[in-house]
């Protein structure tokens, strides 16, 4: 049996339940009281799958997520993304599910709940890849979808995608935190179902990054997980992850997680520095326009994710996570500004000693390269791209004979 659990209080309500907050205003979790299958179970269906769930790298851990048949599900499937190894450092590249980006796996088990719910309207705020992953998800399963976005300031890739999948766009004038407060309050009163990250089924289908890696080195637990932090849905995620992971007895031991956030939108950040005394909010701006959140609406979750794992929080700058963005582009991986922040962390946490030599980390890249083509022209070097006469002279005088 399933419930929804109030992360504060001894509060719970049933599992069908429109809700995503306690009467007490703190946020729920989906639990259960059964316990978890065993871990070869999913590695029988990564090895042989026999359906459309069994291929997803969500679905696969079904069990584990949602309780539903199998034919209620939509899924395109998402997941299964690879884990690419790179001068000791493993990249989980999330750009690769079928929206671009991590989002499509908190999205599919969202979707199918709101299905469930008979859910007619589904919305979000959104800096872009929620928006695209919701308006796909929402196309297959013929709902309407609505998104707010922060007016001019999301990537043009992004909107388009949205657009092409047929969302209805809400350009807000404002910021991310002020399109998020909107979007609150408009499900509400309009009775559409919010799929932020504040919904709980996000979370459960985004703990499956960290089960699909975890399966993907074997079940041997690595020492860091690496990843940027905004709206800290996926630090929660990764949170729950790996204590239903150890409880269940698929690891014997907790990676740290490492939440890395911009410095222009370092919330997070700062409440680290305090040993989370206060909950900040800042007014936020960076060129990593995924995580450019100033208020983050997951953060008690995401405190409990890092005090869990003796994890910690870092930041970086601009100027940082742009120039590990050219050393993940130039891996021949690629990966959209926020994604970035892990390698620019790990080698700021290198460089303090507090990560070391030897020891075994996974950068968890986000987005895809495609998602900001802006953010690459910006960086582009002059001679690397130069408009010609279609004469073989003029190549000559480029590239030389
Ligand atoms: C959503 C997103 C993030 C941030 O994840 P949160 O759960 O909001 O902390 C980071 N990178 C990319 C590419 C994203 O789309």
């Amino acid at each position: 049996m399933q419930r929804l659990q109030c992360i504060a209080c001894s509060n719970h309500f049933p599992i069908d339940e429109v809700r995503y907050t306690c009467d007490c205003g703190n946020l729920l979790s989906v639990e259960r009281d059964t316990p978890l299958p065993e871990r070869s179970l999913f590695d029988s269906r990564r090895a042989n799958p026999r359906t459309q769930a069994d291929q997803s790298g969500v679905w696969r851990f079904r069990e584990a997520l949602l309780d539903i048949d199998e034919a209620s599900i939509v899924t395109h499937p998402e997941g299964a993304t690879r884990l690419y190894e790179r001068h000791g450092i493993w990249f989980k590249h999330e750009g690769e599910n079928p929206t671009g980006s991590f989002k499509d796996r908190g999205m599919t088990v969202a979707l199918t709940q709101a299905v469930r719910l008979g859910a007619r309207a589904v919305a979000c705020a959104s800096t872009g890849n929620t928006s695209a992953s919701l308006a796909a998800y929402a196309a297959q399963a013929g709902l309407q979808a609505i998104v707010f976005v922060p007016s001019g300031k999301i990537s043009a890739g992004k909107l388009a995608q949205t657009l092409a999948y047929g969302a209805r766009c809400l350009q807000v004038r404002g910021d991310f935190d002020t399109a998020m407060r909107l979007v609150r309050e408009a499900c509400d009163r309009l009775g559409i179902y919010l799929l932020n990250s504040i919904n709980p089924f996000r979370i459960e289908g985004q703990k499956t990054i960290v089960w699909e890696l975890l399966q993907d080195l074997s079940w041997n637990a690595p020492d860091w997980i690496v990843l940027p932090a905004g709206n800290l849905g996926n630090t929660s995620a990764f949170g729950k992850a790996l204590r239903e992971a150890r409880t269940a007895g698929w690891i014997d031991r907790i990676p740290r997680l490492a939440a890395i956030q911009a410095a222009g939108a370092n919330p997070f950040y700062r409440s680290f520095t305090e040993a989370f005394a206060t909950r900040h909010r800042v007014t936020a701006e960076t060129v990593a326009s995924a995580i450019r959140i100033g208020d983050p609406v997951s953060y008690e979750k995401a405190v409990t994710a890092i005090r869990e794992t003796r994890g910690l929080v870092a930041e970086v700058s601009d100027e940082e996570l742009m120039a590990a963005k050219r050393e993940i582009d130039r891996m021949g991986i690629g990966c959209e500004p926020a994604s970035a922040t892990t390698l620019a962390g790990v080698k700021k946490l290198r460089a303090a000693g507090i990560m070391r030599e030897g020891e075994r980390i996974v950068c968890v890249l986000t987005g895809n390269v495609l998602k900001d083509p802006d953010a690459i022209m910006r960086n582009v070097a002059e001679e690397q791209v130069v408009e010609i006469e279609p004469t073989i002279e003029a190549v000559e005088r480029i590239v030389g004979k």
